[in-house]
């Protein structure tokens, strides 16, 4: 059986170009960039291109780019690095309630710490509203951390907007990218972001590589120390195949982006729609235009999204319940507790990511399964029997709350 693949919010698979241009930097080209005879030269060559073409992709400067290990270590880096050099001005930093955790736990360590720290709410749709961050900015704000694209939703925040309110404040402002590079258009020449995280293995690259973004003039500590590599901020020899790869990925990720979208967006809006067609009592979870092309988040009513998920699986199609971290463990995502949704709706909700290899076959397919698999479990449920008895009666328990938002 042919598998499924639709958790592409969690990792995405290599391009085969991608997988191609980094086995060279594991054979032959395998000299420390550090080095100075003719292998480490090569190394270099290869290390400075890669810098070159990442930073192009996205409207910076070769020298704004640090290569980190991912997405994680490229936001905690920001986020401590901040802390660190601006202690002199305060500690009072300002981030989203829908946070990757490693924006949110790094902010809670930094707190614990002693920084203080605001966390703006967010409407039913996941989006932060700029008046809020407004209001939040205070003197001794040193730092303003709010994500492009959601990870779990799809919610895509308005960056521009907030960007340019720090901006105008004189706070800095950092964002994690990671789902959004190779998504939705971004320029950094156009958008005054200051700090920007991103991650290879969520843009069709190879994993445990990712890059920080430092706006040039902007000073920022360091996490690591023992050399003098990527501008002594991220100190260790370089880890070239996967740059070479990162670099190769994101060139690829953020040619033609609209056309790219267009395609995914289609699956998703066909996925969207077969599921509300098909399956009764379940929601849309996230923002209903402004979200990611693959990303597809429902909750269904009466039942538990693990067993969904295990169901799904067993039929050969790979989802995700809540995000990647948080399944797994029996707390509720706090994205979507975020945006004001109980427990048990949130217990009940799953994610599909699609990605680029992906077809309206698969899609039909997964949705079918899908509703076999709801109806299936479903039949187990008391709960549900007596809702579908009170439909029936025309009696209208507990109105179906959809996403609506102003703008
Ligand atoms: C995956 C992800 C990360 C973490 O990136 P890694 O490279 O896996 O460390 C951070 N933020 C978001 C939004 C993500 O989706």
């Amino acid at each position: 059986m042919e598998r499924i693949y639709l958790d592409h919010g969690a990792t995405t698979p290599p391009h085969a170009e991608v997988v191609e241009a980094m086995l060279p930097y594991y054979r032959q080209y395998f000299g420390n960039p550090s080095s100075v005879h003719s292998f480490g030269r090569e190394a270099r060559r290869a290390l400075d291109e890669s810098r070159e073409k990442t930073a192009l992709a996205l409207g910076a400067a070769p020298e704004e780019i640090i290569f980190t290990s991912g997405g994680t270590e490229a936001n905690n880096l920001a986020i401590q690095g901040v802390i660190e050099s601006l202690s002199h001005k305060g500690s009072h930093m300002i981030t989203s309630a829908v946070e990757h955790h490693a924006v949110l736990d790094t902010m809670n360590k930094m707190s614990q710490k002693g920084c203080s720290l605001t966390v703006l709410p967010v409407d039913r749709c996941g989006m932060v509203d700029p008046h809020e961050l407004k209001k939040a900015i205070r003197d001794d704000s040193v730092l303003v951390s709010i994500m492009t694209a959601n990870n779990e939703i799809g919610t895509i925040q308005p960056v521009m907007e907030l960007a340019a309110i720090c901006r105008e404040k004189g706070v800095l402002f950092h964002t994690d990218a990671v789902q959004a590079i190779g998504n939705i258009p971004l320029n950094l020449k156009e958008v005054p972001i200051d700090f920007l995280s991103l991650s290879a293995h969520k843009l069709y690259g190879p994993k445990g590589i990712g890059a920080l973004f430092i706006r040039k003039g902007t000073k920022l500590g360091k996490l690591m120390f023992g050399g003098g590599q990527e501008r002594k901020l991220r100190p260790g020899t370089e880890n070239l195949p996967a740059i070479v790869g990162l670099a190769k990925a994101i060139e690829m990720a953020t040619a033609d982006i609209p056309g790219k979208s267009k395609a995914v967006a289609a699956l998703r809006d066909r996925m969207i729609e077969k599921l509300l067609e098909k399956i009764d009592a379940i929601q849309l979870n996230g923002h209903p235009e402004h979200r990611l092309p693959g990303n597809v988040n429902i909750s269904v009513k009466f039942v538990e999204g693990e067993s969904l998920l295990l169901d799904l699986d067993l039929k050969g199609v790979a989802a995700s319940s809540g995000s990647a971290c948080t399944s797994g463990s029996l707390e509720a995502s706090h994205v979507l507790m975020a945006c004001g949704m109980d427990q048990q709706t949130a217990h009940g909700s799953l994610r599909l990511t699609l990605g680029h290899g992906n077809t309206a076959e698969e899609v039909d397919y997964t949705v079918a399964t899908l509703k076999d698999s709801v109806e299936r479990l479903r039949g187990m449920s008391s709960l549900y029997r007596d809702y579908r008895r009170q439909v029936e009666k025309k009696r209208n328990i507990g109105e179906e709350k959809t996403c609506t938002t102003k703008k």
